[in-house]
């Protein structure tokens, strides 16, 4: 039997343990399942963000691939002709003429004071196609002369191209002419760029086509001026209030160096539907486990309580069965002797008589209890409730217990309250009840042997009390006690007849008089067992139960 249970709590610990791993693995898929679809989310939008930065610094040198084809030599001549340019100059030049994003070009030949008035910078006439000296060179594009000449002397010893390129912090687009075999800086081509159209017109419109709009989106992009600590442009509702954290950045190498791509994630649809799934998941796996787990458990506790319930009932039996043999073994010797005639004497025969008295009340005790729960069980248990009163009943019941109580020696403790109101009950369930807990208040009370019984009520309900001073109830008992069958594993009890039946039966008889029971007990101390029934007059006719009323008795006023 012990292997039984324990390869039934082995198998439950090995099916919650089953039921938990495979839980933790569905978890940990569908978590990595949604980090794979952030990451696949988050590369997606790097690699749109280094693609856009490529396509802004192709933008800004669009159509300008044939100026590294020019000869040193084409682009000295321009000075002294400046009508004859060399056709791959001269078809840029007219393309960047015609782009919005630069307001106008100038050409300077390198020489010791680049644009001072003598160096004579010219400025590309478009109308006429050729260069005209140029009357006012803007501080703009000098500086940025200066800047992109230093550069180019730090980069002579190493440069290996015909052309470099680059934008200046003054937002002038530069090509330096060089000629690497002489290591020789020729002229510059110095384009101002038109600032708020490159911010405007060219960067806000690539981010918003490839972005849309952060919210609908979940990424913010933005275009950083790092030198100024400055949002340029973005795809938010507004560019004020932008902090400029970052998740990725994206630099302009060569051609915008004070500016940055920035982006930051806010929450992408796919990253959303799949934190959705997340969610969705995780709550069905959580409900399915709960559920299973609390079924196994179940189970297991139905199984084991059914297991105790047959023991019980198995143990029953042979107790009852021991139980129905010894009266009527000493009843049958007690007959044969009497009928023999071997008993004479009048007080043998008054003894003999007495023992044959006993154990018949014992038997049909026994009888009575097997037949109560058994018409309990079947639903024949009829009650005929009926307004009585408590005071009544309790000392009426005491006194047929009289003798049973002096041949214990019991010493009876009764208090009862003045006016306690009727209740409602049916008076045979009411002395069952009270005969049972007095009972065992005497059998369960090896040495004092002290009967406490109280009568009391509040606004709502009448209590009868059965306190007694013996072994008490130890607590793991004390909820398992008003089960059928059920009786405390200690000596005295096993000492004691019984069959568990008692408390099942008084509980049972309680509760269908409309009443509770409940219990109050210190293991080695005692035990109070409490009744309540509702006062009568606080009956409502559906607390009945469709009983039939006493009709002898008074009627109660119903509320
Ligand atoms: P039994 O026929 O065994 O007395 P009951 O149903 O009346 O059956 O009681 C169930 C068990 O509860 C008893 O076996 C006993 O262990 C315990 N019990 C009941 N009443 C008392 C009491 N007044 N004091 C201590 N133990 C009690």
């Amino acid at each position: 039997m012990k292997n039984i249970l324990s390869i039934r709590r082995l198998l439950l610990a090995l099916g919650i343990i089953g039921i938990l791993a495979l839980t933790g693995m569905n978890l940990y898929s569908i978590y990595a399942l949604h980090m794979s679809a952030v990451t696949t989310s988050v590369e997606k939008n790097r690699e749109q963000l280094e693609d856009l930065s490529q396509w802004v610094r192709v933008r800004m040198r669009q159509n300008s691939g044939n100026l590294w084809t020019l000869e040193a030599s084409e682009l000295k001549r321009i000075a002294e002709y400046p009508d004859q340019i060399p056709a791959a100059l001269i078809q840029y030049l007219n393309h960047v003429s015609n782009d919005q994003l630069y307001d106008d070009i100038y050409y300077t030949l390198d020489g010791d004071r680049v644009c001072s008035p003598e160096s004579g910078v010219m400025r590309f006439d478009s109308a006429v196609g050729s260069f005209v000296p140029a009357e006012a060179v803007p501080e703009q594009v000098c500086r940025g002369i200066g800047m992109v000449s230093t550069r180019m002397n730090v980069l002579a010893s190493t440069y290996k191209w015909t052309a470099y390129m680059m934008t200046d912090s003054y937002f002038t687009f530069n090509f330096v002419f060089f000629n690497p075999d002489q290591a020789e800086t020729i002229a510059y081509l110095s384009m101002p760029i038109n600032r708020d159209y490159l911010i405007s017109g060219v960067i806000g419109p690539e981010i918003f086509r490839r972005f849309s709009n952060s919210e609908e989106s979940g990424v913010l992009v933005y275009l950083d001026d790092w030198t100024r600590g400055q949002v340029l442009i973005s795809n938010a509702e507004s560019n004020q209030d932008i902090s400029r954290d970052h998740d990725f950045i994206s630099r302009f190498s060569g051609v915008l160096e004070d500016w940055n791509l920035k982006m930051r994630y806010i929450e992408t649809p796919e990253v959303a539907a799949s934190k959705a799934s997340l969610v969705r998941n995780i709550g069905v796996l959580a409900v399915t486990v709960f559920t299973l787990i609390f079924s196994l458990i179940f189970l297991y506790l139905a199984a084991k309580r059914d297991r105790e319930l047959s023991m019980r009932q198995a143990s029953f039996l042979a107790n009852v069965t021991h139980e129905l043999k010894t009266p009527l073994a000493v009843m049958q010797a007690a007959g044969e002797n009497l009928a023999d005639g071997r008993v004479t004497t009048p007080e043998r025969l008054q003894s003999y008589g007495q023992h044959i008295f006993t154990e018949t009340m014992r038997l049909r005790k026994m009888i009575e209890k097997l037949l109560d729960v058994a018409r309990n069980e079947a639903g024949q248990l009829t009650l005929k409730p009926a307004l009585l009163q408590p005071e009544k009943l309790v000392k009426e019941h005491l006194a047929e217990q009289q003798g049973f109580l002096n041949q214990n020696n019991v010493q009876l403790d009764l208090s009862i309250e003045d006016d306690v109101p009727k209740i409602m009950v049916d008076q045979n369930s009411f002395e069952t009840i009270l005969g049972n807990l007095i009972e065992n208040a005497v059998k369960y009370s090896p040495e004092e042997k002290y009967l406490g019984i109280r009568v009391y009520s509040d606004t709502k309900k009448v209590f009868v009390e059965v306190q007694d001073h013996g072994t008490g109830i130890p607590p793991e008992s004390q909820k398992l006690i008003f089960d059928k069958f059920y009786r405390v594993e200690e000596t005295l009890t096993a000492r004691t007849k019984g069959h568990g039946l008692g408390l099942s039966i008084v509980k049972n008889l309680t509760e269908r008089n409309g009443g509770a029971i409940s219990l109050n007990s210190t293991y080695g101390k005692g035990s109070t067992f409490t009744l309540s029934f509702p006062i009568a007059a606080n009956i409502s006719f559906s607390n009945l139960n469709g009983q039939k009323i006493n009709e002898e008795e008074s009627k109660p006023e119903y509320v």
